[in-house]
C-alpha cells in the first residue's frame, strides 16, 4: 500500500491527495492504465463522459483486486450544447447522463459526480445543481462538486443552493498556480483539485530552476511538482500511460521541498494556461 494523504472534504468523506487522471487515452488504454495504477497503489481515479473511457475504467476497478469501497472514482457530467442546461429539462437530463456513467463505469454509485465546465455564457446551474443535489441525496454519488468554475460562478451556486460544492477542478501547475481562486476556495470550504498537474508533461518539466530542485533531491522534475501540490494543500490527479511513469509519480513521499525550494517553484509563475480560460470556452 501507498502512504498517499488524504484531504477531508466539506461534506466529511475524504479524498487521497493524488489521484490518476484519463484524460486522451483510448477506452482499452485506460483499461491498461487504471488497472497498473490500482496495482501501483492508485486508490483514486478521474474520468469524464467526454473521455469515452468509463467503461475501461470501470472494467480495471471491476477486476484490479481492491475492494470498491476502498477506490474513489470521479466522472463529469458532459453538459453539452444541445440542451437548455438552465432550464427544467436541464435536471432530468443530468440524472439520465448519470445514469448512462455508472451503466458504463458498472458501479452503483461515484465518489465524485462533477459539473465538467461552467460554459458562463448560457447562464447559471442552478437547475442542473438541484439535479446533483439529488444525487447526493439519495447517495449514488457520494460528494458533487465543479470544475472550471471561476469565481462568479462559485458565487452564483452558492446563492442557489445551501449545498456547496467539495472541491473545484481546475487547471492549475506551477506556471499557473491559481492563486485567486484557490483563496476564494479556501475561504468557502472547498477543496482545490489540480488538472494537467505537470502541465501536461511539457516546458514546465524542463524548466531550469525546477531540474535543480530535483538534482537537489534525487528526484525527477515531475516528482517535485505533485510534492509541490501535495504541500500546497491541493489534489493533483496526474495522467500517464507509461507504466515507470505511473509508479514513478506515485513516489513522492520520503522527501521534503524547503522554503526556498517553495518560492523557487513560486518564481516560475507564467500566467500562461495550456488550456482554454473556462469564462469565454464553449463548444457550440
Ligand atoms: P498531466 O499534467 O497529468 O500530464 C500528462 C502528460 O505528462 C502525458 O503526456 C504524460 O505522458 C506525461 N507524463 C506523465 N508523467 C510523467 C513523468 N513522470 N515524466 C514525464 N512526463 C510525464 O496532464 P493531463 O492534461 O492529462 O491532466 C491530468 C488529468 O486531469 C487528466 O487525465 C484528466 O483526468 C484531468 N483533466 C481534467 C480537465 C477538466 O476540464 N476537468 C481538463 C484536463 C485534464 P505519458 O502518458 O505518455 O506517459
Amino acid at each position: 500500500m501507498s502512504t498517499i494523504p488524504s484531504i477531508t472534504l466539506n461534506n466529511g468523506s475524504r479524498i487521497p491527495q493524488l489521484g490518476f487522471g484519463v484524460w486522451q487515452v483510448s477506452d482499452d488504454g485506460a483499461e491498461a492504465a487504471v488497472r497498473t495504477a490500482i496495482e501501483a497503489g492508485y486508490r483514486s481515479i478521474d474520468t469524464a463522459a467526454i473521455y469515452e473511457n468509463e467503461a475501461g475504467t470501470g472494467r480495471a476497478v471491476a477486476t484490479a483486486g481492491v475492494p470498491r469501497e476502498e477506490l474513489y472514482v470521479t466522472t463529469k457530467l458532459w453538459n453539452s450544447g444541445t440542451l437548455d442546461w438552465s432550464g427544467a429539462q436541464g435536471q432530468d437530463a443530468v440524472l439520465r447522463a448519470f445514469d448512462d456513467s455508472l451503466a458504463k463505469l458498472g458501479l452503483d454509485y461515484v465518489d465524485l459526480y462533477l459539473i465538467h465546465w461552467p460554459r458562463p455564457m448560457h447562464g447559471t446551474f442552478g437547475n442542473v445543481w438541484k439535479a446533483f443535489e439529488k444525487l447526493a441525496a439519495d447517495g449514488r454519488a457520494k460528494a458533487v462538486g465543479v470544475s472550471n468554475f471561476g469565481t462568479a460562478q462559485l458565487d452564483a451556486l452558492r446563492q442557489e443552493s445551501d449545498l456547496v460544492p467539495v472541491l473545484n477542478q481546475v487547471e492549475l501547475h506551477p506556471h499557473f498556480p491559481q492563486t485567486e481562486l484557490r483563496a476564494y476556495h479556501a475561504e468557502h470550504g472547498i477543496a482545490t483539485e489540480a488538472w494537467s498537474p505537470l502541465g501536461q508533461g511539457k516546458e514546465l518539466l524542463a524548466e531550469p530552476a525546477l531540474v535543480k530542485i530535483a538534482e537537489k533531491h534525487g528526484r525527477t522534475v515531475a516528482q517535485v511538482v505533485l510534492r509541490w501540490h501535495l504541500q500546497s494543500g491541493v489534489i493533483a490527479i496526474p495522467k500517464s500511460v507509461t507504466p515507470s511513469r505511473i509508479k514513478e509519480n506515485l513516489d513522492v513521499a520520503g522527501f521534503e521541498l524547503d522554503a526556498e525550494d517553495m518560492a523557487a517553484i513560486a518564481g516560475s509563475e507564467t500566467g500562461e494556461r495550456l488550456g482554454p480560460d473556462p469564462q469565454g470556452f464553449d463548444w457550440n
